[in-house]
């Protein structure tokens, strides 16, 4: 097997040892394989070995994998998971087929409106901020009730769920208590009547404790691909 592909078993072995741990069905569980800063050909890479949902922070990069991949994209799924500027919604509402990162009604808006109408509508996640810091993406939790509506109501949108990023911990019992207060909001929002089926958390270093949680999809990109060279200032 390839590198990547011992990677990604690795990682699907620790998804499930955290399943069997929490008492959860591993199915229940997603691996988002987040290509970030690799080329198109670890994707492709990843891809032989059975992946098809890969993450991208950034549009532009995201945009070129995409392209240079097209032989492959009926059987790809790409999400978008990093900030999202309204300048940018465009070729995102019209080559992703996921977004993680929704923090405010307008972007939301505008994808809805750009989404073309001849593809299924665009699953989205809201980005939540669940420790509070204030520069930090993501809508705070007392609001994400009134975001979570006014997106259920967009047309060609789906609402699947919510996302968040807790700031890193090293212990487990410090990325589970973060992790819980995702799960919270996610929870109060079903409550409220809203069908989510998505918590979009836990990266390499904290996805046990995420699934612990109530984790429904891990987002991993160093445990898959290796480390990431900083990004150039
Ligand atoms: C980079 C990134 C990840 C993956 O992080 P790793 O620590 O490399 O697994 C997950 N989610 C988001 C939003 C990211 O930006």
């Amino acid at each position: 097997m390839t590198m990547i592909g011992d990677d990604l078993q690795q990682v699907k072995n620790r998804i499930e040892a955290a399943c069997v741990t929490a008492g959860r069905d591993p199915a229940g569980v997603r691996l988002l394989a987040v290509s970030k800063t690799f080329g198109a050909d670890a994707v492709r890479e990843a891809h032989a070995a059975g992946q098809t949902a890969f993450g991208e922070n950034y549009v532009q990069e995201g945009l070129d994998k995409i392209e240079v991949l097209a032989d492959l994209r009926a059987s790809l799924e790409w999400h978008c998971i990093g900030p999202l500027q309204s300048n940018k919604t465009r070729p995102v509402a019209e080559q992703f087929d996921w977004v993680h990162s929704i923090d405010r009604l307008k972007i939301a808006e505008r994808l809805s409106a750009q989404r073309p109408a001849h593809l299924a509508p665009l699953n989205v996640c809201l980005q939540v901020n669940v420790d509070g810091g204030a520069n930090k993406s993501g809508v705070p939790p007392e609001e994400a009730l009134a975001l979570a509506r006014a997106v259920a109501a967009l047309p060609h949108l789906r609402l699947r769920g919510l996302m968040a990023i807790p700031e890193p911990a090293t212990d487990f019992a410090a990325q589970r208590d973060l992790c819980l207060r995702a799960h919270a909001v996610f929870e109060s929002i079903r409550e409220a009547g809203i069908a989510l089926d998505t918590l979009s958390l836990g990266m390499s270093a904290d996805l046990e404790a995420a699934v612990s949680a109530g984790s429904t999809m891990v987002r991993v990109g160093t445990a898959i691909f290796g480390g990431r060279a900083r990004k150039p200032a």
